[in-house]
């Protein structure tokens, strides 16, 4: 028989304890924090599902490269060997640290678009879309047709859609498209993969049209990976190689090194263009800080430009994306109803499907995060009505998975609390709302049980 069971490849050096708490504790910290997760204090939560961003373990090189770290105010050999090793792996000729992804958005888009732009990608993450959309431009998703439907099993659902980029091209006309960008993987359409073919294919549109093209690449190793197991002909490539592939289609990348990075915080910016690298400089001065650091210590290039390398890792990646599948098979074996199939980072609900009876005006997706919650100090986050507004098209309950920080155990005590709360589904109810912002309401929201 062969073995099956997935372990850590890595053992553990520091431990930093979670804390239990009753139920009867967490139903009140709940009402506290008006019913929304975001106000709970991390303290109060047992595994902390939010988000992947930024909460990743370090390894003990990439501690040594903090002690390492030359606090330099320029030419620090830390940045020489940021730079190098991003270079190694992503090929471009100019590096831009900066303090994490939406920094290198923000610079990206002011320096290559202006008002009456059009940006298309297979899906714009929020910040990608609100830093195009603040210089006047317009941020256009072209998802795959297959994206759009959660149970469909197809293995690269973040693809763009060629023939739409196309048809976009030939209708707003190439002077009015400064870039395309490809997010691998497409993050806000489920952590789903891009393929070499479709990537290539993109490339080759953008440049017959002479229009650059830039990656998105917060998760380019987990997506490496994913070619690797599902695309023809690349099950031999290391995710190095197969990542160098991807960018040599490419004319630039943005990065945050909270994800794929492996670091608690960091980002950069990639162009081959020399003049567009002056001018990004120019404007990473002014805001983020010399070219040599950009917002950065040296301390945390170092562990940004290990930390790439790390996330490429084979034994890594293939306990990655089995630990992230095998959470999904669990729960989806016993009918709870998720995106298929299970993207890299997270793992993510159907709460429309899983609670029924719960109005979309009264938020099933928060209702299902607080109940796994309340029956597990589990915290998630809903994706949907509370945050979207009458614009979310699902409501998800996201659990994305924080690199390298929970075991196996972890995973199956999940599984069992979500199995839990499917058994007494039809007990849950939804909330009202009680006061939100105008934008951005999720985070501060205070809801109340409906009824
Ligand atoms: C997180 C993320 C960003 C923004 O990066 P920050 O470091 O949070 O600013 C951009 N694009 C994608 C796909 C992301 O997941």
């Amino acid at each position: 028989m062969p073995i099956t069971t997935i372990i850590e490849p890595f053992r553990i050096k520091s431990v930093e304890p979670i804390r239990w708490t009753t139920r009867e504790q967490r139903e009140n910290l709940l009402k506290a924090a008006g019913y929304n997760l975001f106000l709970l204090a991390a303290k109060d939560v047992l595994i902390d599902l939010l988000t992947d961003s930024g909460t990743g373990a370090m390894s003990t090189e990439q501690w040594a490269g903090v002690m390492r770290g030359d606090e330099s105010y320029a030419g620090s050999p830390s940045f020489t060997r940021f730079r190098d090793s991003v270079q190694e792996i992503f090929g471009y000729r100019h590096v831009i640290p900066t303090h994490q992804g939406r920094a290198a958005e923000r610079i990206l888009f002011s320096v290559m678009c202006k008002k009456g732009d059009v940006v298309p990608n297979n899906t714009h993450f929020d910040t990608t879309r609100a830093n195009v959309e603040f210089v006047g431009a317009e941020a256009m998703d072209l998802p795959c047709a297959e994206a759009k439907n959660p149970a469909d099993q197809h293995p690269f659902k973040g693809n763009m859609d060629v023939a739409a980029l196309e048809q976009t091209i030939t209708r707003v006309g190439r002077e009015r498209i400064p870039l395309v960008m490809l997010t691998v993987t497409n993050n806000s359409g489920g952590g789903q993969p891009v393929s070499m073919a479709n990537a290539r294919a993109v490339s080759e549109l953008c440049h017959k049209h002479g229009i650059p093209l830039y990656f998105d690449a917060c998760r380019f190793a987990e997506n490496a990976y994913f070619i690797k197991l599902r695309e023809p002909g690349y099950s031999d490539k290391t995710p190095k190689q197969i990542a160098q592939e991807m960018f040599k289609l490419g004319d630039g990348c943005t990065m945050s090194a909270k994800k794929d990075g492996m670091a608690n915080i960091g980002g950069f910016l990639c162009t081959n263009d020399d003049a567009l690298a002056q001018q990004e400089k120019n404007l990473l001065i002014l805001t983020e800080g010399y070219p040599t650091y950009g917002g950065l210590a040296g301390r945390d290039l170092e562990a940004v430009g290990i930390g790439i390398q790390e996330a490429l890792n084979e034994d890594y990646l293939r306990y990655r994306i089995a630990s992230t599948a095998y959470l999904g098979r669990k729960i989806s074996e016993q009918g709870v109803p998720i995106i298929q199939p299970p993207g890299g980072h997270a793992i993510y609900i159907d709460a429309r499907a899983f609670l029924p009876h719960v109005p979309q005006s009264q938020f099933p997706g928060v209702a299902l995060a607080n109940e796994l919650y309340l029956e597990g100090g589990i915290r998630s986050v809903e994706i949907g009505t509370l945050m979207f507004d009458q614009a979310a098209r699902m409501d998800l309950v996201r659990l994305a998975i924080p690199r390298r920080v929970y075991t196996q155990s972890h995973i199956d005590y999940v599984v069992e609390v979500i199995l839990e709360v499917w058994q007494r589904r039809k007990q849950i109810k939804g909330l009202n709302l009680i006061s939100g912002a105008p934008f951005l309401r999720h985070f501060s929201a205070r809801l109340a049980p409906a009824d």
